[in-house]
């Protein structure tokens, strides 16, 4: 009942002009024990409302909000300050804590509280108010990750409210600036608060969900265990500057078109890593017919059917899992229409396969650019992000919870083509996965990122639920 009146503390925060946008008025307030569903969807609606957009980030008011329902409900929790940058109203992690008996090591459930911004001239309702109806709370971050954070939430609470221990402390950690690279949040954390990681043996994080298709595909609950690595690169050219009367030679900003359109038409090899392979064998029973035989062995017949290749790689989210992919994303360049600007530089975000270095990537593009003077530097770069191994406890734990909750499911070790904080915690040796027990057919993830995000509660209360199944299955003694 505590956790009751908690979500009423909090739910207090409805009153007033603000509560009429809640479907709910009048009723009475959702008891979370009844009604998980519910507690979720309020907890997320209030969240979204926080301005968390980053640059800045401003995801310290989020952390200390969601930190106070935690230690409402008696559940040890510690906003976490992290380095402000240009943020005013600072920024922070939020870190909570069930307890187990300490027989088997902690287990993390990780997220992150920043979000992309949002256009609202492209979203039917505000983006930022936290708009209830439907069976949906819509806003920035519904699933990306606020949503992810207060299933976390519901189910940390709900273990704190068991009366037998589990074997593992339960570490709830949502870190900011996971948007633009998290080098200031997870990798924070990482660098320099190792000591709230409490040598864990397993988190999960972001990256994979169960994919609802029409029958006769099953659900496919997907388990990332490995990533592809960001390289962010900035190409800069530099020439002679002035009146942009005469037709310049050496001007800044056609020496960059030029370098741009070579990089646009480059195309890198393909390459089929044995985990994107182990993917698509899982997957071929349930392919097409004319893609069984051919994706139950993707490294061999993508190199021997060409008529096979052609029709993989048209597929643009297959294509980029078998091979580095770069994208021209920021132009700068002068800022007046008859003067020429002594720099002009774009940025590439590439996106490398497992096992490729950013070092030899950019060294490609320089290849590729072939002129000495234009440099290209690196913004961004992680080690080759590693792969968390499948035959472990939470891997089994995350398939028993798939048959009760969808028998018949297909558990399948994804690899990734966008990449999370994963790869920091991968790097110490946590077993990490992204995985997040949320129903989504296809066109539902088209809101990460994009407009008219949103949730469904039916989502939140069963994610919240099977979340809990799993920390119990990988937490209670006796199990196995
Ligand atoms: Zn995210």
């Amino acid at each position: 009942m505590r956790l009751a009146a908690a979500i009423a503390a909090l739910v207090g925060l409805f009153a007033g002009p603000a509560g009429a946008i809640w479907p709910f008025d009048g009723q009475d307030l959702p008891d979370p024990e009844r009604d998980l569903g519910q507690a979720a969807a309020q907890i997320l609606s209030r969240a979204i409302r926080f301005h968390s957009v980053n640059p800045p980030g401003d995801e310290r008011p989020l952390a200390e909000f969601l930190g106070d329902v935690l230690k409402k409900e008696g559940v040890e929790a510690e906003v976490v300050e992290t380095p402000s940058g240009a943020s005013s109203a600072g920024r922070a992690a939020l870190w909570a804590r069930v307890r187990g008996s300490g027989r088997r090591r902690p287990v993390i459930l990780h997220s992150h509280l920043d979000v992309v911004p949002a256009n609202a001239s492209e979203w039917v309702v505000p983006p930022f108010e936290g708009l209830v109806g439907g069976g949906y709370v819509v806003g920035r971050g519904a699933l990306d990750a606020k949503g992810i954070t207060v299933v976390q939430m519901l189910a940390l609470l709900t273990i704190a409210r068991r009366e037998t221990p589990l074997d593992r402390d339960v570490i709830l950690l949502a870190t900011p600036d996971e948007e633009t690279g998290g080098q200031q949040g997870a990798g924070y954390i990482v660098r320099e608060r190792r000591s709230l990681l409490q040598d864990a043996e397993f988190l999960l994080t972001e990256g994979g969900g169960i994919l609802e298709s029409e029958p006769p595909v099953p659900p496919v609950w997907g388990v990332a265990v490995t990533e592809k690595t960001p390289c962010w690169l900035r190409v800069v050219a530099r020439g002679t500057p002035g009146h942009s009367s005469s037709e310049p030679h050496d001007a800044a900003v056609p020496r960059l078109i030029g370098a741009l359109e070579k990089v646009r038409n480059f195309e890198s090899d393909y390459r089929v890593v044995p985990e994107v392979a182990r993917m698509f064998a899982s997957l071929a029973p349930y392919a097409r017919d004319e893609d069984r035989k051919q994706l139950s062995d993707l490294a061999f017949w993508i190199e021997f059917d060409p008529t096979f290749r052609g029709r993989f790689l048209a597929d643009r989210g297959q294509n980029a899992l078998v091979r580095n992919t770069v994208t021209i994303t920021v132009l700068e360049g002068g800022t007046q229409t008859n003067v020429m600007p002594l720099e002009a530089s774009a940025h590439l975000d590439a996106r490398l396969l497992p096992g490729e270095s950013c070092a030899e990537f950019r060294s490609e593009i320089v290849d590729v650019i072939g002129d000495p003077r234009i440099d290209v530097e690196t913004l961004l770069a992680f080690d080759s992000g590693s792969t968390s191994p499948v035959d472990t406890e939470l891997f089994r734990a995350i398939q028993r919870v798939a048959g009760r909750f969808d028998p018949g499911a297909l558990v399948v070790p994804r690899a990734i083509a966008g990449f999370t904080d994963a790869h920091y915690f991968r790097a110490l040796g946590i077993t990490s996965y992204g995985f997040v027990p949320r129903w989504l057919p296809p066109r539902e993830s088209l809101g990460i990122h994009g407009p008219n995000e949103r949730v469904s509660i039916r989502n939140l209360e069963r994610g919240a639920q099977a979340m809990v199944a799993i920390l119990e299955d990988l937490g209670s003694a006796g199990n196995r």
